[in-house]
């Protein structure tokens, strides 16, 4: 009965230098996605047209 998947990784703040990034959807190509996240030096974006969830391969987060 579930309606979402069970697993999803948790999601750390972005520092907020990194809040407003955007990024480039890979489903649809919308230029619309924001920052939700990061996992772990990876900054996750979501596409609100497709909710696709997905990280920018090249990004990385100086975190100290
Ligand atoms: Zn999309």
């Amino acid at each position: 009965m579930r309606k979402y998947k069970p697993v999803e990784l948790p999601l750390k703040d972005v520092p907020s230098n990194f809040a407003e990034e955007h990024a480039t959807c890979p489903n649809c190509e919308s230029r619309t996605p924001g920052v939700i996240g990061r996992l772990g030096l990876r900054l996750v974006f979501r596409c609100d047209r497709c909710r696709v969830r997905f990280h920018r391969p090249t990004a990385s987060v100086q975190l100290l």
